[in-house]
């Protein structure tokens, strides 16, 4: 049985592993698995004979696939939570996360773990591009969120309670998150995914009920990471033994000392903030939202640079499938992030984007480097990302997309289309006073708009107002549904 063979030559390759590029090399890929790279490889290895295709990359950059640890298939590019819960069925939901795998797929993420989305849907759009019948990255995946009451995915009064197709389920003691723990793994998933409070302003879970779940998850074989800003519950998770911690972005000291010492992995996802923060005035973002997102983003960038120093492995995850966050559009911003709010040189950006990513989506060591004997999956850029990073954010630098040594075709026109958003059933954007219909001045004004709305304006200047952060953002969210 002869093999199939890709060559790429004359590049400059970087492995993902932080080590400085390798100018005119050349990559060989057996199969699906990377065969030999380096200055020394040539045509002549491959077998004569047997079926091989070159790609000439003089000028380009040859790397591994970016890995992006966060990343929400079931979201739909929701414009709020409701949207998020409940104006999608699974039916159309699942179909809407398959259509939306190649578009993350083409901007150069090879590899993606969901942690948590609604219903098991991760768990089949898994199975669905390992068998080849839908074009998408690998993929592991998470179930619903496991949280508690006025935790994240808890939006809802409890009058309404956490609707089914929620991405959370919510209990408040340990006997049904130990029963929620054992049907998620009966289902498939490949992690839990707990959620504590929403911006890091009280630690939900306790510590004993953290071990107690960590622990069944460890001996059942899955994975464990939770939604974790604050110093308490980073600090209570990296206690209990999780796998990795969801973006961290309130730490104390001993927080990160007990992080670094650790060596659990951090995701800060910054690219959520960052997009809400800097750009959300473009899309119509509340103005409360977008000045509390950037203010938790200044303090994240302090934890993250202490993070860094300690000697804390980051991570590469965006929070995509907002519609802030679109699929495939934005992932490698988040390496731009991690220069900007953690400090990291371009080759470590690249090497939180790669290697680091590869215990998420379960094959450390496998993928995320180039080295003779992982899988192949690749990219060819039209640049030198090492000098800027922002390269990769430019879809048409993205030239040529290899998973598992195989060049992916994609269908173009289709990737330019988008599905229609489900909006929440609104009747205005703001109330119908007696002063709008024959007050003063234009109705249409932004200060009188903004008058109007004032009540749910309210946010507290300082962050460590945090619980009537939430309260009001929650408030902001329920009116932004509109936008
Ligand atoms: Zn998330």
């Amino acid at each position: 049985m002869s093999s199939t063979w890709l060559l790429l030559t004359n590049a400059t390759v970087v492995d993902g592993a932080g080590n400085a590029p390798v100018l005119n090399a050349s990559l060989l890929v057996k199969d699906s698995r990377i065969a030999d790279v380096g200055t020394h490889v040539s045509r002549d290895m491959i077998p004569t004979g047997d079926p091989f295709e070159e790609i000439d990359a003089t000028g380009k950059t040859v790397m591994p696939g970016l890995i992006d640890a966060h990343c929400h298939m079931t979201y739909g590019e929701s414009r709020s939570e409701e949207e998020i819960d409940l104006y999608t069925s699974p039916e159309l939901r699942t179909l809407k996360a398959a259509f939306n795998a190649q578009k993350v797929l083409r901007s150069g993420v090879t590899s993606i773990s969901q942690p948590g989305g609604s219903y098991y849907i991760g768990v089949g759009l898994r199975e669905a591009i390992k068998d080849r019948m839908v074009q998408g990255p690998r993929m592991t995946s998470a179930g619903r969120y496991i949280s508690t009451s006025n935790g994240l995915t808890d939006w809802y009064p409890d009058s309404v309670g956490v609707p089914e197709g929620s991405i959370g389920i919510v209990h408040n003691t340990l006997d049904p998150m130990i029963d929620e723990i054992r049907h998620q793994v009966k289902n498939g998933v490949d992690l839990i995914k707990l959620a504590d409070s929403p911006f890091g302003d009280f630690q939900s879970f306790t510590d004993d009920e953290m071990k107690a779940m960590a622990d069944l998850t460890h001996q059942l074989g899955k994975k464990i990471t939770i939604h974790a800003r604050g110093s308490s519950e980073v600090r209570a998770a990296v206690n209990a033994g999780m796998d990795w911690i969801m973006h961290g972005n309130i730490m104390d000291d001993e927080t990160v000392s007990a992080l670094a010492d650790s060596g659990t992995p951090l995701v800060p996802t910054l690219l959520l903030l960052a997009n809400e923060a800097e750009w959300g005035e473009l899309v119509g973002a509340p103005v409360d939202l977008r000045d509390g997102m950037k203010r938790l983003l200044d303090r994240t960038g302090d934890a993250l640079h202490r993070a860094r120093a300690a000697g804390v492995k980051l991570v590469l995850g965006t929070d995509s499938g907002f519609s802030v966050t679109p699929y495939g559009v934005w992932h490698a911003r988040e390496l731009e992030l991690l220069m900007t709010y953690a400090g990291l040189t371009s080759l470590e950006a690249i090497q939180a984007g790669t290697s680091n990513a590869a215990l998420m989506v379960g094959l450390e060591g496998e993928v995320g480097e180039v080295r003779p004997g992982c899988i192949a999956d690749l990219l060819v850029v039209d640049g030198d990302p090492v000098a800027d990073i922002t390269v990769l954010q430019r879809r048409e630098a993205i030239e040529t997309v290899i998973q598992s040594g195989k060049v992916v075709v994609f269908d173009e026109e289709m990737l330019a289309r988008s599905w229609p958003h489900e909006r929440g059933l609104g009747y205005s954007t703001i109330d119908l006073t007696y002063e709008v219909v024959h007050g003063l001045g234009d109705p249409t004004d932004p200060q009188r708009v903004a008058d109007a709305d004032e009540s749910a304006h309210d946010l507290p200047d300082h962050p460590d107002e945090a619980p009537d952060l939430v309260s009001a953002i929650t408030r902001r969210e329920r009116s932004a549904r509109e936008f």
